[in-house]
């Protein structure tokens, strides 16, 4: 299935007037501000922004006398024009732009294009609509600090953020999800929840989990260990640092050192913190001679790695600096690929679901410019992910190109409630390090053979996942998942004995539970437990006393009396052991 024609014009046309919009805004900004300094203005996957060095910091009053400017350049229907000029003549047109000769003095070719509307002229590749009024529907929605280049050692910028649309309806449709996302932000509810936090004491981009979020965590993993042992894997372990000369056999150092963190020093030697877990499972494969009997061998480890990334995009807990993969290793048989493949996404899919996602997309990446194997193989090995999808009768579009350099993958986005994708597992098949590190087995004949090496997660990393749980949800976990999942409050101190015995009982038979013995009113309570969003809250009074019952009151406001204990118990344990989405009363 190749990606619709269509719908790649309609983006491509879209992602033209974003960026159209965001000159109409540089236009804007600098009739109000002449001197002016612009950095950049692309497009994005909503909108568009731009990044302007101001005599004054931009304050949200701003914005509306940004959009009126811009609606007024709308409104007069002003031509974009194209221009090629030489590299020199670009430098004389744009001499009170540092950023822009910046630029200009990158670009290889001596001829570059220059877009005029109006009295703004800009530095671009383009291209652009005919004329101002072609940008229908926009909304300038906040600005923030960016760093020139994304380099914290270059000036901080002022960057504006704008969204656009074909039609009104589209934009207002889009600010409604927006509003939504941001209730559901996953750094706010962190906070609120009390989930998890991050130091700049510590550093950026490094989690600390705390009691609850953790909880969430251990429940997830404990889940993911008992699935993958049931489907034939075996869970390993491996250290945080190795030295740098194994980077350098397996060709991290050459081409992904811009996300490693420096060597350090241990004995004279140079070490380095591992970025991924692979290099160790490949030694423990190679610590003797594997026979094609003991293939497949399946090899899992939630493994903590650390990559590097710029501050700047840095968010939260799902772009960060160490996080943990819940990763394995498949060492097989090349004949043995197709079914492999068909266990992990039969596995990925029972993940997706069980977390309570509903829909997905998937993509199947095939071989860039540059790559390591040979024509055949790759052809091969990507004839045999499409079977294994087929075989699941999974739909997919191809991502022509986009395989990474060592081997064709397939990636699935799963998307959370609000419609939001986020990158789930991925499957690839590597031809690059089995052969770095000749990671062989041997055949029936008796001959050494390469063996077909497949990296694979299924949930992403546990920080990226949490995320997405938190905002799937937004923070109102199914009951399985729930850091707490009953809170008992008592109506008066005298029926704290028989709270305290339900949550005995509760505690015995493993669910987590606690009693809200402050003072303050039963309802105060029950507000609290709803802001926790905790699933269930028991009430006891007199009447649940004498009768062994407990009132049940759900974070979604329902309620029931009268309710047998024992009933109740049984019906939270049976709730949780079979993962249920959405528990009703
Ligand atoms: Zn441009
Ligand atoms: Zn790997």
């Amino acid at each position: 299935m190749v990606r619709g024609r269509e719908r790649q014009a309609q983006d491509k046309g879209l992602e033209t007037m974003r960026h159209s919009a965001a000159h109409i805004m540089a236009e804007a900004v600098q009739s109000i501000f002449p001197d002016t300094k612009f950095g950049i203005g692309p497009a994005t996957s909503g909108g568009f922004y731009y990044d302007f060095d101001l005599p004054r910091s931009l304050t949200p009053d701003d914005l509306p006398v940004i959009t009126d400017r811009m609606n007024e350049i709308i409104a007069q229907d002003i031509p974009f024009v194209r221009e090629e000029v030489t590299k020199e003549e670009a430098r004389q047109v744009f001499t009170a732009q540092p950023y822009k000769l910046e630029l200009i003095d990158e670009i290889p070719d001596d001829k570059v294009s220059l877009y005029r509307q109006g009295m703004f002229i800009d530095l671009c590749r383009g291209p652009h609509v005919t004329s101002t009024g072609e940008v229908k529907a926009f909304k300038l929605l906040r600005i923030a600090g960016a760093y020139w280049r994304g380099d914290e050692h270059r000036p901080m910028l002022q960057r504006i953020y704008g969204v656009a649309f074909d039609t009104k309806k589209a934009l207002e449709e889009y600010l409604k999800k927006l509003n939504e996302a941001a209730r559901r932000d996953h750094r706010k509810l962190g906070r609120e929840l009390d989930l998890f936090s991050i130091h700049d004491e510590a550093g950026a981009g490094l989690v600390c989990w705390h009691p609850k979020g953790a909880v969430i965590r251990r429940v997830i993993e404990d889940f993911w260990k008992d699935e993958h042992i049931k489907r034939g894997y075996d869970i390993i372990y491996s250290p945080h640092i190795a030295k740098l000369g194994l980077w350098k056999t397996s060709g991290h150092w050459e081409f992904y050192r811009h996300y490693l963190y420096s060597p350090m020093d241990v004995e004279g030697e140079e070490y380095i913190i591992k970025p991924m877990n692979c290099l160790y499972h490949i030694l423990i494969y190679k610590t003797r001679l594997r026979s094609y009997r003991e293939l497949p061998l399946r090899w899992a480890e939630l493994g903590t790695v650390y990559r590097y990334e710029r501050s700047g995009v840095l968010h939260g807990l799902s772009r960060v600096r160490g996080f943990t993969q819940d990763d394995a290793h498949i060492f097989c048989r090349f004949d043995q690929l197709e079914e492999e493949v068909v266990g992990v996404l039969d596995l990925a899919l029972f993940m997706i679901d069980t977390f309570g996602f509903d829909s997905y997309k998937v993509l199947l990446s095939t071989r860039p410019e540059k790559y390591a194997g040979t024509i055949k193989i790759w052809q091969e090995a990507t004839e045999t992910l499409a079977r294994a999808l087929d075989r699941k009768a999974i739909a997919y579009e191809i991502d022509p190109g986009e395989g990474v350099f060592y081997g064709p993958k397939i990636d699935i986005k799963f998307e959370d409630a609000v419609g939001r994708a986020w990158q789930g597992p991925t499957i690839q098949v590597d031809f690059n390090l089995p052969q770095r590190f000749n990671v062989t087995y041997i055949g029936e004949d008796g001959k050494e053979q390469p063996v077909a090496m497949v990296h694979r997660t299924v949930l992403g990393s546990m920080e990226r996942f949490v995320a997405s749980l938190i905002e799937h949800y937004g923070g109102a976990f199914p009951v399985w998942l729930a850091p707490v999942q009953v809170v008992v409050i008592p109506v008066a101190d005298r029926h704290l004995e028989y709270a305290r015995k339900l949550e005995a009982e509760l505690k015995h038979e493993g669910i987590r539970v606690e009693v809200d013995d402050q003072s303050g009113t039963v309802n105060h309570k029950i507000r609290q437990a709803q802001l926790s969003k905790v699933p269930f809250m028991l009430i006891v009074g007199d009447k649940e006393v004498s009768a062994e019952t407990v009132s049940v009151r759900a974070r979604s406001g329902e309620q029931q009396n009268n309710v047998t204990f024992t009933s109740f118990k049984e019906n939270i344990s049976k709730a949780i052991v079979d993962k249920v989405k959405d528990l009703k009363l």
